[in-house]
Parts: structure tokens; sequence; C-alpha cells
């Protein structure tokens, strides 16, 4: 890859993908980054994982964007059928000028007739500065809320449970906290694929003689690890964690100092709690009593223990409802608030933590301060020296993509999403991109999504742009350009600044900065963190002081809702929308791989990792394949309600005898082709983790 001294320059930023936020040096030679290594940001302390350090020559990709383009007037009819290598067949280069000329005429000429016409999908790929921009665009330039991102497809039911709960969205510990515990949960997550570096943390914690309970359908990479293994039923983890609590109430295990401190309705928790007996709860969920029972003394009789979810928890239509659970696990045995105790909701996008905090969210202006309130607009209003703007929460992503289709939303601004490729029932939000009179994409690459654009915008990707992303952890991080964007490409911040512009808005922002600047005007979280101190080193916030680095634990002295108390909400079990049946008999769940990052578009296109990891697949239990005469490495069609692919068949032995796994990076076999688009009401996240679906032997079918 290169040695020590084989590069020009080297320039600090963050890896582009996950949520833990390595640091990374980037060391480039002739205008290329040549190789990338890890260094001591808080949440790495030198480590990468497979994607950070080989996952880096997409940006040199012969696919990159480099001109505005136009589609042309005798383009076949929009679809997924552009060549990525030959788009002169459905655009037509264009400069600067004329695309956001046309851009600009088109927005204006759809707010004229109706300004709820336009929404906007910003990217939790893009810096805070990028995110807030993009919202700020929306709101003032449309007068509406209708501007989101993809958390809400993947923690947004986590964030709707934790602000109800405990007053704010963002984890109350790092995981780097782990140090401090001697328990923890993983739950519904997978971090030795997702979250590489945290997984080994949490691994180092495990040898060093920490109890690891591990929670899954799936028998993930970190049950090798694990004190306790808990494969429970897909769909079952209210059940489970419910006849957990039971047993710390029926046991008195629970903390009643602390709960009698620092929370509300626990008495009707409680109550609520006795049905759930791990007896009448072990069919359901598929653990043994005895089980149930060794976990919850375990978690409750610990010093400190920290709970980790991922989107096993979250993408269910009762996603809210199993954070619910396990906020209120944390808070009756007193883990919030002391070193090596918390929440923790295992962040999936390297900003999706910034970008929710900066507002792109249909219900929330920057730092979570909703839209409804009118002193809190007035407020924004005042600092962005603009005219009101709805009171109302505005669509999330599902439920613009079904605007679209009904033909009620016409025009769409979309910043680095690819709702072609990420939302469920992924052919129902094709059609409704397609009937679009207006789509202005802004990307790296022609994305699926690109693939129905109007005119589409050559942006930059992140080791060419300026700005700060925010992790898992709350830690606010510098990401710097090593090279500059190919062509005429430019950094994302650059092309929204002159297209609000082009619409009229009052905007005059030179440098990055000055957005960062702006945005501390109204967030709270950012006090005492400046552009300068960034410069030198990352801040976790809440940073309570100019020289302090920043609370690793938040909530050790009262929680930011009314009264300063933390709540519990009791949760029923709420069955999945979609339960296997006789024509559609296994359970299909989704998720992402260690080489592949969400839908494709830059692992694809990064040779180390395409090599290892070319081919779309879908795992099932090696029993399973046998019994119905696959090979491994056979081609299957998978079937739902939604529609079919063929994909590859794997065996592994992980993966519970009735379930297919299915990654969703490959366009060639969409998985979410097959996911529900039912949501959770509460986070509106999609139930991508459970779908009835039938596998079939291609030769059989
Ligand atoms: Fe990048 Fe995440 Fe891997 Fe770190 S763990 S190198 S942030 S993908």
């Amino acid at each position: 890859i290169g040695d020590s001294k084989d590069y020009d320059s080297e320039t600090e930023s963050v890896c582009p993908f996950c949520g833990v936020g390595c640091k990374v040096s980037l060391k480039v030679k002739d205008g290329k980054v040549k190789y990338v290594e890890g260094i001591n940001g808080p949440a790495n302390e030198g480590r990468l994982c497979v994607k950070g350090r080989f996952g880096f020559d997409y940006i040199h990709h012969p696919h990159r964007l480099t001109k505005p383009l136009i589609r042309r007037e005798d383009a076949p009819e929009k679809g997924l059928n552009v060549d990525p290598g030959n788009l002169s067949t459905h655009f037509r280069e264009a400069t600067w000028e004329e695309a956001m000329d046309l851009a600009a005429t088109k927005l204006m000429a759809l707010r004229e007739e109706d300004p709820r016409s336009v929404a906007g999908f910003g990217s939790a790929k893009c810096t805070n500065e990028e995110a807030y921009l993009f919202q700020k665009f929306i709101r003032q330039g449309f007068k509406h809320n209708n501007v989101d991102h993809c958390t809400r497809l993947c923690h947004a039911s986590s964030v709707a449970a934790l602000i109800e709960n405990v007053g704010s969205g963002a984890v109350t510990a790092t995981f780097n906290e782990i140090e401090n515990a001697d328990v923890a949960i993983i739950i519904g997550a997978n971090p030795v694929e997702n979250h590489p570096v945290a997984a080994t943390y949490f691994k180092q914690f495990a040898k060093r003689g920490g109890k690891l309970i591990v929670m899954d359908p799936r028998g993930v990479g970190m049950r090798k690890f694990a004190s306790e293994m808990l494969q429970f039923r897909p769909g079952a983890d209210v059940s489970m964690l419910n006849a957990i609590m039971n047993v710390i109430v029926e046991e008195e295990l629970y903390d009643s100092q602390y709960i009698h401190r620092w929370t509300e309705d626990w008495a009707a928790e409680k109550e609520h709690l006795r049905q759930f007996t791990p007896e009448a709860m072990a069919p359901i969920c598929g653990i043994e009593p005895d089980q149930i029972r060794r976990v919850a003394r375990t978690f409750a009789q610990a010093k400190a223990g920290l709970i980790f979810w991922g989107m096993g928890v979250s993408q269910h239509i009762h996603g809210t409802d199993n954070s619910r659970c396990l906020i209120s696990l944390a808070l009756m045995t007193g883990n919030v608030g002391k070193p090596g105790a918390g929440l923790h909701p295992l962040r999936g996008q390297n900003n999706v933590q910034g970008a929710s905090d900066a507002g792109l969210i249909p219900m929330f202006l920057p730092d979570y301060q909703t839209v409804t309130d009118d002193n809190i607009r007035a407020k924004f209003n005042n600092v962005w020296n603009s005219d009101d703007f709805s009171n109302e929460k505005g669509l999330t992503v599902t439920e613009i993509i079904d605007q679209a289709y009904a033909g009620n939303i016409k025009g769409m601004y979309i910043m680095g999403e690819n709702p072609a490729m990420s939302d469920p029932d992924v052919n129902h939000a094709r059609d409704a991109l397609a009937k679009l009179d207006l789509m202005i994409v802004q990307d790296i690459f022609l994305t699926e999504t690109a693939n129905y654009a109007d005119i589409i915008l050559p942006a930059s990707a992140l080791y060419e742009k300026n700005g700060t992303t925010s992790n898992t952890n709350r830690q606010v991080q510098r990401v710097r350009p090593a090279v500059a964007p190919p062509g005429d490409a430019r950094e994302d911040w650059k092309i929204t600044v002159e297209l609000a512009q082009r619409i009229g808005l009052n905007w005059d922002y030179t440098d990055v900065s000055e957005v960062f600047a702006e945005m501390k005007l109204t967030m709270a979280s950012l006090d005492n963190i400046t552009w300068e101190r960034l410069e030198i080193a990352s801040i976790t916030y809440p940073s309570l002081s100019e020289t302090d680095p920043g609370q690793s634990i938040v909530f050790g002295d009262g929680f930011p809702r009314a009264g300063g108390k933390a709540k519990f909400t009791p949760a029923s079990v709420i069955p999945p929308d979609e339960v296997p049946d006789a024509e559609y008999p296994m359970i299909a769940t989704t998720g992402r791989q260690l080489e592949h990052w969400h839908t494709g578009a830059m692992t694809r296109r990064s040779t180390v990792l395409d090599a290892v990891e070319p081919e779309a697949n879908c795992s099932m239990n090696p029993r399973t394949l046998k019994l119905m005469g696959i090979e491994p490495g056979e081609m299957v069609r998978l079937t739902t309600r939604r529609g079919s692919i063929e994909i590859m068949a794997r065996a592994d032995r992980a993966i519970a005898e009735d379930m297919v796994f299915i990654p969703f990076a490959f366009v060639e076999a969409a998985a979410n082709v097959l996911t529900n688009s039912a949501i959770d009401p509460y986070g509106k996240i999609p139930e991508f983790k459970f779908a009835a679906i039938r596998v079939e032997k291609i030769g059989d079918a």
C-alpha cells in the first residue's frame, strides 16, 4: 500500500463510512490519495477497519461526476437505465451557470405554484455545516419542514424514545466508557461488521473479564466473546426485554434510590411488567426462563452497565417500544449518568448524529428544537433574518416518497441520498421518483437515484471537503480536504449556498467556518466548542468550559426534561406487520456487510473492498439450504409481496433456520425490492428487519 515516505503531503480527516468516526491521516502523492493510516482520534486511538484502511480510492474512480448534467430532451423514459460509463444517452454536459440557472428557475416556478410541492433529502454523509444549510434551504426557501435524511431509515425510533424518556436523542455515554463497565449488553447490533473499531473495544472488555451479553436473532460475530448469547426469535425483543425487567421487579433488584431521585412513572412501569413472566415469554422469544433470570440478575447486580443497540432494535414497527424497554432497563438499574454506564444507540453513517443535531429532520430544528414552538421558530427567524415558516411537522422520507407517488410533491432536491436503493419497497420509491417534474441530484456518482434526475450537480467526497462531523460518541471532529474535487465538481455547501442565492435567499457565507459560527447561535450543544479549538482536537459535546475536552457521560445531575427527571414508558408486545404464512413461510432481514457500505455507491467502487466482496449474496442456515436442495454458491429466487430478486445463497450457521439475511448494497439484487414499508408510528421508521419471504431454488421455480 505504501511506505512511510512515499507521499507528497498528509492531511488529517475522519473516515467517511461508519459512525465510529475514526481519525485518519491521508497520504497524497501526485494529487491522489495513496494510502490511509489511523491516527490518534478519541474514538479509534490509531485503529482502522478494512473500510477505513482500504476503502478510499472510490474518490478517484472514473465514474466520478465532474460536470453538471442536464437531462436531454430526447432522453429515454426515466428509469434505472443509465450506463454509469456512458451518461450521454440520457444527459448532456452543462456549465455551472446553465445548470444552476435552470435548477433555480424551476424551483422558483414550483414555489410560485405551491411551495409544498418541493421537498428535500439531505445526507448523513455530508458535514454538519452542509446538513445545517440544507435544512435551512428548505425551511427558509420554501417555508415548510418537508426535509429529512437517512436517520429516518436507521435510528429514528431510538431517537424518538430517547427524546421522550431522557430528553435528548444522543448517547448518554461514549462507547469507550466500556472501560469502566463491568457488564455490557449489545442488542440488535453486529459491531464486528458495522462498527468494527468500536467492536475492538468490546472484545477487549470481554477479554479483561467484563460480562458481555449479546442479544440478537442472528448469531452475530460478538457471540464468540459473549458471557451470554440470547439468540431470540425475530421480532420478539419486547417480550424478552420485558421478561428480563419482570425478574428485576419480582426479585426487587432495582435501584430504588435512583428511581426515586431521577425518574417518574415507575409505579405504572412496575405494574405493567408483572404480566411478562419469563415462563410466559419464553415460548414467544425462544429464550429459556433460566437464562432470562440469569441475565436479569447479572445486569441488575453489576456496579455499572452499558447498553448498546443497533438497527436490529430500531428497524421494526415496534422500534420505539424496543428502545423504550432498553431505556427502562437502564433507568431501573440506575445505569445512566455514572462512569461505565449508559445508553448508546450505535449510530450508522459517519455523520448521522451530526446531521440530526443540525436539524435535518422534519419535526426538529437544530438541537432537536421543535418546529411547533413559536418562540423557537422566532429565534431561528431572527438569526436567519427571515419571515416565519410553517409550525407543522414536515413529512418524513417515506411520506415524501408517497406524496411524490400521489403527485402532490412535484420537485425534489436530493443531496447525497440514494432513495432509489435505500427506501423500503424500492420499486414503489423508484416509480415515485420517475413521476417528479423536477429532480435535482447533488452527488459524487451517478447513483441509482441520479438515474431519475433532471439536473445533476457534481459534488465532493468527504476527503475533498472542509467542515465538521459528529460521531456516535457526540465527538465533533474536523474534516479537511486532502485533494481537490475532480473536474468542475464542488463542495456541497458551496452548491447549496449558490442555489439559495439564486432562489432569492439572503445568504452570504464565504467560508464554511461562518456556517459553523451561525450554528452556534442556536445550538447550545456547541457551547464552548469553537472552530479554533476544533483545529487542534476533537471535542465531545457538551463541553462545559473553553478548556473542557467534553463530557463522556451525561445526565449524572439530572435530565433535560421538565422537572429534570427521566421517565418510564411501558411497552406492550406488537407483532411484526407481516408474519410468515404458507405462501411466504420464512423471515427476511436486511443489513450491511463488513466490506460494503449502505447502497454500495462508494465501496463497490473501492478496488480492495469490491475485490473481497464482489457479488450480491444472501445467507441462510446450512440445514435450511440442505432441506431445500440448495448448494452454497447456487442462485436462489427470493420473493415477497413487493417483488422478487435472484441472488447467490451462502451458508451461515449464525442465521436461524427460518431466516434469510440479505445485504442491501447490491443493485443487481436489491434487498429493498423485498422489504416492507410499514412504519413505526412514533419514529416513522420502516420495518427493514422483518418481512415474510419465499425462497426457491432457481431450477424449481
Ligand atoms: Fe471507518 Fe467505521 Fe471502520 Fe472506523 S470503524 S475505519 S469509522 S468504517
